[in-house]
Parts: structure tokens; sequence; C-alpha cells
């Protein structure tokens, strides 16, 4: 089959055509607008995505040299995500399905950041434990297979992606500040200073204490020197990214000793934290672990790992109605 998936659940207008199990390409329009604001701006990011998403369609089919008649079935971001961004993403597929009366697929974005691992070998074997990391998400998912997935710990609170960007803010570096951490911090000392933290039960997260206790300490720090933040920057960078892959990884130590699963996968934007991946592939070499990180291109938002999705919905058949709307809100 050949299958046009789009996807603008946030502010990615992004659209893919998949033939036959294989990812054909992966056409993102990001949005420049919300940096300024310093975060995504929800009226502006519906608007950038109806200006951006028939350009990107043109762009994947003619990539792909595949006409809107070769076409078997259309897929879409149905959620999680900005209600305004979505109704951009399912209006345009419903219209494209109705008019080439063709099947559509809807699909759920958190799935399909971990069928991500699908696009490219090496692909991970069944059951695995995908630690999904994003700007609103962080939670660890027991894969048994395409179908079957559930989350056995996420965040009470903040996502990682969010804390990332919330202590860049802090620093007064611009949005998304999750990659610039990452930056300085490889330059930077990651046992220059502490932060306390929170702990959860279970295999839950909550991130907002850390947060917290990061913007007391800078708020302290600046006070006695007003050139603290200019002068210890790398240092700031490197303990803070420090502190929230450890957080991730012990609880991924947990879940792989409590559920004895060995083929451990990461997903979402934070996962092309570079350390995180060096850290995950560390602490996998001594588990004895499989450790799978998908190409960066496929772990922020992206229309290829919604076509990998829609693929494995296809061959079950799993199709929607014309009445389908967008949700907010849609558990794993
Ligand atoms: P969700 O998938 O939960 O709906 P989202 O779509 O906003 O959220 P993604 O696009 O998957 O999330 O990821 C974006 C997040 O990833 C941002 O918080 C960004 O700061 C973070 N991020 C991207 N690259 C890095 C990096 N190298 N280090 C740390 N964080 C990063
Ligand atoms: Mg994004
Ligand atoms: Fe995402």
């Amino acid at each position: 089959p050949v299958i046009l998936a789009i996807e603008s659940s946030c502010d990615e207008t992004s659209a893919s055509v998949i033939r036959n199990g294989k990812v054909l390409n992966n056409i993102i329009a990001s949005q420049a607008v919300h940096q300024k604001y310093g975060g995504v701006v929800p009226e502006l990011a519906s608007r950038a995505h109806q200006q951006n998403i028939v350009m990107v369609v043109d762009q994947a089919m003619q990539e792909a040299g595949v006409q809107s008649t070769d076409l078997d079935a259309i897929a879409f971001t149905r959620g999680p995500g900005l209600i305004g961004s979505l109704l951009v993403g399912v209006s345009f597929a419903k219209g494209m399905a109705l008019a080439l009366d063709i099947p559509l697929i809807e699909v759920n974005h958190m799935q399909a950041h971990v069928l991500a691992h699908f696009i490219e070998d090496p692909k991970p074997g069944f059951p695995f434990l995908c630690l999904t990391v994003s700007g609103g998400h962080t939670q660890i998912v027991k894969v048994t297979d395409p179908y079957t997935m559930e989350v056995i710990g996420q965040t009470q609170d903040d996502a990682v992606g969010e804390a990332f960007d919330k202590a860049a803010k802090i620093m007064d570096l611009p949005y998304p500040g999750g990659p610039l951490i990452d930056k300085y911090a490889q330059q930077g000392n990651p046992r220059a200073f502490r932060f306390s933290q929170t702990s959860m039960p279970g295999l839950d997260f909550s991130f907002s204490g850390i947060k917290t206790a990061f913007l007391y300490f800078l708020r302290d720090a600046v006070k006695t020197n007003p050139d603290f933040i200019k002068q210890n920057l790398a240092d700031i960078c490197a303990s803070l990214q420090h502190h929230l892959v450890f957080m991730l990884l012990t609880r991924l130590e947990q879940a792989s000793a409590q559920t004895s699963i060995k083929n451990i996968a990461i997903a979402g934007g934070v996962s092309a934290n570079s350390g995180l991946r060096k850290s995950l592939q560390e602490l996998g070499e001594k588990r004895g672990w499989s450790v799978f990180i998908p190409r960066f291109e496929y772990c922020t938002d992206n229309a290829a790992m919604i076509a990998m999705a829609a693929h494995f919905k296809f061959l079950k058949k799993d199709f929607c109605t014309l009445e389908v709307t967008p949700l907010a809100r849609m558990p794993v």
C-alpha cells in the first residue's frame, strides 16, 4: 500500500509518503514564528500550519514520485496536541480522503513516536521498553507488539522537555532551549552544581521540583554575582542536564529490572539529547541491554513516524470515518 501521512500536532507541519512499509521521505516545515514569544503560541501555530500544509504535502508527493491516484489511504495525527494545530491536519486529511474516495487512518502521536523505531534498521525486537521523552510527555512504555502498548511509568507534573525549556528560559536562552542546554553542556562540568529533586513512587517521574530548585539556585547566585550565569553557563547546563538524564535513566533501569526486558529504546524530541544518548549507551553496555536510538530526524515531530504507524494500521484495515475529530488529550 501507498499511504500519505500528515503530522500537525504542535509547531511542525510535516508530510511523508510510505510504500509497503518503506518510508520514502519526510518533509518538515518548522515554525520560526514562536521563537520571539519563548514558547509555542497556539493561534499562530494553527495559522502557520494552514500556510504550510499544501506546500509540504505537494513536496512529499512530488519527491516520492507519487500521484494522488496512487494513494491507498491518508493518515493523520488525531492527538494528543494543540487542538487548533491538529484541526488543520485532520481537516486536510479528511478532504483528501473524501475527494479521492480512499480510507482514512487516525494515528496517536505518542504511539507514533514509539513506532518511529520501525522506520530504519536496527529495529527493536518485542517486547521492548520505550522511554518517550518530549516537550509534552515523559513516559516509559512497554511495547508488546505494534498494536499493544502500555504506559508503566509517567510524569506526574512537567515533561522533561518542558524542564529543559523552562530552565533555558530562566537563563534567558531563546526557545526551544533544550538543544542549547545540550550544546553548552558539552563544554561544562556535570558535577559543578547540585540541585535537589523530588522523587516519585514506582516508575513515575516528577520534574517540577528540580525546575523550582534550579530557579532558586540561580536567583541566589545572581544576587551575589550578577554575571554568575554568563560566567558559568557551560557548568550550569552540564550539571542540570546530568541531573535530568540521571532521573530518566534511574527509572528506566528500574523498569527493566521489574519487567526483565532488556530491549531498550528511546523516542521523542529529548532523545536527541547527546548526554542522554551517551549515558544510555554506557548504561546499556553495563546492563547487557540492546539499546535503540532513532536518527535525530525521527526523534522530534515528523510525519514519517505517523506514516509508519499508519502502515501497521493499514495491515489490520483499521480505518476511521469522516466524522473523526481531533483530541487534545489521547492516551497511548
Ligand atoms: P509531544 O510529542 O509530547 O506532544 P512535542 O511535540 O513538543 O511534545 P517533540 O517535538 O517530540 O515534542 O520534542 C520537543 C522537545 O524536545 C522540546 O522540549 C525540546 O527542547 C526538546 N529537545 C530537542 N532537542 C533536544 C536536545 N538536544 N536536548 C534536550 N532537549 C531537546
Ligand atoms: Mg515541536
Ligand atoms: Fe512529539
